[in-house]
């Protein structure tokens, strides 16, 4: 989709630092990571956000969970990280193109902000 950041860095119009990529679902690092391990979990498909997922994106989300899973074992935080979704500006929002964050290698506190 055009104008959209996450798009760009699917294309290849714009770097990330790249975990993970296959036909379905791309993981990078955040650009500016809130915990010592940030990364995020993006589909190839632009869906705008979690209420946005439609039937048939059930599998993709899915996979997005397993992979970033599997991409935690590898940064070695597999006993304990975040998994946050966005939706909407007033939860933190701000890129608009549907993203699982995984943040591990700190103590997390309860209720996030
Ligand atoms: P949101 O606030 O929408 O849930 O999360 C968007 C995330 O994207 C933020 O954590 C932000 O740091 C990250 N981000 C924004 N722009 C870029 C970028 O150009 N590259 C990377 N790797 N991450 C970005
Ligand atoms: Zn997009």
């Amino acid at each position: 989709m055009d104008d959209c950041l996450f798009c760009k860095i699917i294309n290849g119009d714009i770097p990330a630092d790249k975990l993970y990529e296959d036909d379905d679902v791309l993981a990078f690092r955040d650009i500016s990571p809130q915990a010592p391990c940030h990364f995020l979990v993006i589909p190839k498909k632009h869906i705008v956000g979690p209420a946005d997922v439609a039937p048939e994106d059930d599998a993709i989300i899915g996979k997005m969970m397993r992979v970033g899973s599997e991409l935690a074992s590898k940064e070695g935080i597999a006993d304990g990280f975040r998994v946050v979704f966005n939706n909407g500006a007033s939860a933190g929002q701000t890129v608009f193109h549907i993203h699982m964050h995984i943040l591990g290698g700190r103590d997390m506190a309860w209720p996030p902000g």
